[in-house]
């Protein structure tokens, strides 16, 4: 379905728009990331839709077949941490029913010791690219 500027949408930015439901994600990306990466968020579906991530996985397998991360792809990584790191909250809130702070909250806890980081650094939008590497590899066995 693509993208979509909201009154909300941060100045530059766009929001994807979910293929099934037409719900928007709930942050903005750039124009350039959108273009980058348009085949990925026209068939982007939200959590409520893609419960298991199977959109996101073969995003990430595509991704991984077509080489290693370069410096370039940071942004990208970044945000793909993002993605997938939601996914697996969405999923503790359906399992264990808690809220989504909650679910957050466990979940950085839980990346920080994976990660071996101090919990104040796990903020993904400063993950260097092996930080980004490592959370994914480290989430991806858990998405499905
Ligand atoms: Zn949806």
């Amino acid at each position: 379905m693509g993208a979509c500027i909201l009154p909300s949408t941060l100045c530059g930015g766009i929001s994807p728009i979910c293929n099934s439901c037409g719900g928007v994600l709930g942050w903005d990306i750039s124009n350039d990331e959108y273009l980058a990466d348009k085949e990925f968020w026209d068939e982007w579906c939200c959590k409520e839709c893609d419960p298991s991530g199977k959109i996101l996985k073969a995003h990430l397998a595509r991704k991984q077949s077509s080489g290693s991360f370069s410096a370039a792809d940071l942004a990208k990584a970044r945000r793909d941490v993002a993605l997938v790191f939601e996914a697996l909250c969405a999923k503790k809130v359906a399992k264990d029913g808690c809220s989504a702070q909650d679910a957050e909250d466990a979940g950085k806890e839980w990346l920080a010791e994976q990660l071996d980081v101090p919990l104040e650094a796990c903020i993904f939008d400063l993950f260097p690219i092996q930080l980004c590497e490592s959370t994914l590899n480290i989430c991806k066995p858990f998405l499905g």
